[in-house]
């Protein structure tokens, strides 16, 4: 049985004040969030103002991209080992944001995959099809494809302490969001290309969806049998948005 898990991506938004507001909001309503492990990723700055208030709580955060490199001359970038230093669980790698503003390739996401493991990390890693890749048939292609690269980096047994994030493209930021079916879909092909590498990860890794999901929609997304939870973009800036679809885990 796997555990549902409902993660925020702040993406970047907020200031000290309202991260203070909307961290305060969680751990007042988080009792009610019975089934799901609930977890935020919050731009690096705001990680220590993150971790001060959340520790103790059961909620987990984490951060949104990680560099390649350990230590060094890399000006601008973070270590995995920076965001474990601030008590990270989580990192989101290879969000289709970075992939398309930081032209962050397979080869470079698969390699940030396992620097995030090899620091004790568990990354999100985010998989997804634009529309036009949708619309051509190649939604199955493009997904093997970003994951193959992972696997073939960091191996299937990276796995077993990993996250997937399916998150169409076309479904983030926009408000139209993957039909419970397109995207169980899409989850049932991930779970069975990672079945050829091995069973038991399979069967165990949480695989999310992203994409739009809100209050409204959340339930018929989480009801599925392949959806695990969700990466939630704009409905994770709003303490009570977040935890509705927290408890439409339940
Ligand atoms: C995301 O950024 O990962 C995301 C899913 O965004 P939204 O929920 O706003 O579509």
């Amino acid at each position: 049985m796997r555990q549902p898990l409902v993660a925020g991506n702040w993406k970047m938004n907020g200031s000290r004040a309202s991260v203070a507001e909307l961290l305060g909001g969680l751990k007042l309503g988080i009792g009610a969030v019975q089934t799901a492990e609930v977890a935020v990723c919050a731009p690096a700055i705001y990680i220590p103002d993150t971790q001060a208030q959340l520790e103790g709580s059961v909620i987990k955060w984490g951060g949104q991209d990680v560099s390649v490199h350990a230590a060094g001359a890399y000006t601008g970038e973070i270590a995995a080992g920076m965001l474990t230093d601030f008590g990270c669980h989580f990192v989101i790698i290879g969000h289709s944001e970075r992939r398309a503003y930081h032209g962050e390739s397979d080869a470079l996401v698969a390699e940030k995959f396992a620097a995030a493991r090899g620091a004790g990390l568990v990354p999100i890693l985010c998989v997804g099809e634009t529309l036009e890749e949708r619309e051509g048939g190649t939604t199955e292609a493009v997904v093997d494809a970003q994951l193959d690269a992972a696997l073939d980096v960091a191996g299937v047994a990276a796995f077993a302490a990993a996250v997937i994030a399916y998150e169409p493209v076309w479904a983030i930021g926009t408000g139209v969001t993957a039909s419970p079916e397109q995207a169980q879909e899409v989850h049932r092909h991930i779970r069975s290309q990672l079945a050829g590498h091995s069973a038991e990860i399979a069967e165990s890794i949480q695989i999310l969806y992203g994409g739009s999901m809100k209050g409204e929609n959340a339930a018929g997304l989480l009801g599925q049998p392949d959806i695990d939870g969700g990466l939630i973009g704009g409905a994770s800036l709003k303490a009570d948005d977040f935890l509705t679809i927290a408890r439409a885990a339940n």
